[in-house]
């Protein structure tokens, strides 16, 4: 066996314990990640010393949680090795409510921590030797080695009993699975489609954190045709397994759902940022609850709106930041964007662009791409895209928010003889619109001629025009729905 590279951070700690006549062992999926000549995330040692036996040796150490594990800090700039996680050998026993174990209790062999684990690959451990010859040795009584070798994720024991005690270990299957590219093995399987609903149990946030890492793994498209395949989606993302076998039109070949993940894995394919590869997956997601007609020429209209809906209640409902779920949910309503030359105006481009955010557009034209590459179509950028992309760029110059008017609040205040109040944002709102339609408005002269002109006006008449640019902005989401029902009356 070729050596494998342990740091010396967390030699360190293995020497500590072994010099204090204690057994200590790399463990887990840091062993698995050497073996396959991947980088360990964490570092995790376990031992048959007591947390206050550990605590004792390591100064600069803290007790972590009630499971028997200790942080020991060590100098490294390195993220992964800040804290090295020190685990007496424990095992757990029964799992009343499928998530927490009733009772840990420590043992004193290494097997029977193993037995706790819950992959054959991640039920490794690894002794360092000390000394001249620093021999290895690696402790694997489940057969995890030539499991790894075949690439296969085989539950440690009776994977059903296992599925019961910790309905997480599902999501973590099909996230490891995802990850490293495995088979999860047969009976596995099996007993995750039998299991699927208890993931009910666990908490949503320990859910999500699975669930992101099975979007950003090399493999998500796969990941996710898992999830579904064992039944785990229909319970974590009814929204999205409600697009099995619903088929679109005469303008696709894809059911809603394989359309979504195909978009999904176009963007992981691709290395787009999580967010990107989120919003692709769950861009149709509106398509089953709007579906009208079936075959050639049924339709989905609205199903943008009614999709960044349903994606911003699902995203809420597991846990999702605001800020991610506003994001997504932008990304979904505006996908569907018009860009075919000659008929797309500078002034709708910088309407999309004044909604959606400049930052935000690169975003939106990759969702775009993942939309027509998970439609099976050849080329990801034709020309008309290219062509857009180019407005967009031409157009961020342009004012597109109150901000970049040349006129601004205190102008207004002290052209009308106002105070600070709502009266403001309704002119500054009223010349945005103008300027929005014509960019060569923006001018210290012709916005301030404009304020004196709306100064004459009631409070009335500001608000009806207030609405006024407001029913614009609505009637332009309208006109692209229409214009969008005739080109892509299919979407
Ligand atoms: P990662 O590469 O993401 O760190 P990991 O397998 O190392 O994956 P950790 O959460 O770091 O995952 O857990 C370390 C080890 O603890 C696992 O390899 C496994 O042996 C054990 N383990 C973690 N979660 C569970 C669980 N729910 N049930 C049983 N064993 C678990
Ligand atoms: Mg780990």
């Amino acid at each position: 066996m070729a050596k494998l590279s342990i740091p010396k951070e967390v030699k360190n700690v293995l020497k500590a314990l072994e010099g204090a006549d204690f057994e200590a062992y790399v463990v887990g999926g840091c062993v698995r990640d050497l073996l396959l000549g991947l980088e360990p995330k964490d570092w995790d040692i376990t031992t048959n010393a007591k947390p206050e036996e550990v605590q004792k040796l390591f100064k600069d150490s803290f007790y972590e949680n009630e499971f028997g594990t200790v942080g020991v800090k060590t100098s490294s700039k390195d993220a992964n090795l800040h804290v090295v996680e020190v685990t007496t050998y424990r095992v757990e026993e029964k799992y009343t409510d499928k998530r927490h174990p009733d009772k840990v209790s420590f043992t004193r062999n290494i097997e029977d921590d193993l037995g706790r684990r819950d992959f054959t690959v991640n039920a490794m451990a690894l002794r360092q030797a000390q000394g001249k010859q620093a021999k290895q040795e690696i402790v694997d009584i489940f057969g995890g080695q030539e499991d790894l070798k075949n690439t296969i994720l085989r539950a440690v024991g009776n994977p059903d009993d296992r599925f019961k005690e910790d309905a997480l270990r599902m999501m973590r299957a099909v996230r490891l699975a995802a990850e490293l590219g495995f088979k999860i093995e047969n009976k596995t399987l099996k007993a995750v489609e039998k299991n699927a609903k208890s993931i009910d149990f666990i908490a949503k946030e320990r859910i999500r954190d699975e669930f992101i890492k099975i979007i950003d793994a090399r493999r998500a498209y796969d990941g996710v045709l898992l999830l579904q395949d064992t039944g785990l989606l229909k319970i974590i993302l009814p929204e999205l397994a409600a697009g099995v076998g619903v088929g679109q039109n005469k303008h696709h070949v894809y059911t809603v759902f394989e359309h979504n993940t195909l978009a999904l894995k176009w963007a992981a394919d691709h290395d787009y940022p999580f967010h990107v590869k989120l919003a692709a997956l769950l861009h149709d997601v509106g398509k089953p609850n709007v579906k009208r007609g079936e075959g050639p020429d049924s339709t989905f209209y609205g199903h943008e709106i009614v999709g960044s809906k349903m994606a911003r209640k699902a995203l809420q409902r597991l846990k999702f930041p605001e800020k991610l779920v506003d994001n997504i949910s932008m990304l979904v309503k505006y996908h569907l964007f018009y860009y075919n030359v000659g008929e797309v105006t500078e002034k709708s481009v910088r309407r999309l662009v004044a909604k959606v955010g400049p930052e935000n557009m690169g975003d939106l034209i990759k969702i775009r791409i993942c939309d027509r590459m998970g439609s099976g179509v050849p080329k990801p950028e034709p020309y008309s895209l290219r062509h857009f992309q180019y407005m967009v760029e031409k157009v961020q110059k342009d004012p597109i928010s109150p901000k970049m008017l040349k006129v601004n609040g205190s102008d207004i205040m002290s052209i009308l003889k106002v105070e600070p109040g709502p009266r403001v944002g309704q002119v500054l709102a009223i010349l945005l619109d103008e300027v929005l339609d014509d960019p060569k408005r923006n001018t210290k002269k012709y916005l301030g001629e404009k304020v004196k002109e709306l100064g004459g006006l009631s409070d009335k008449e500001i608000q009806r025009l207030t609405k006024a640019a407001k029913e614009k902005e609505k009637e332009f989401e309208e006109a692209v729905d229409e214009e969008t029902k005739e080109k892509y009356w299919v979407k």
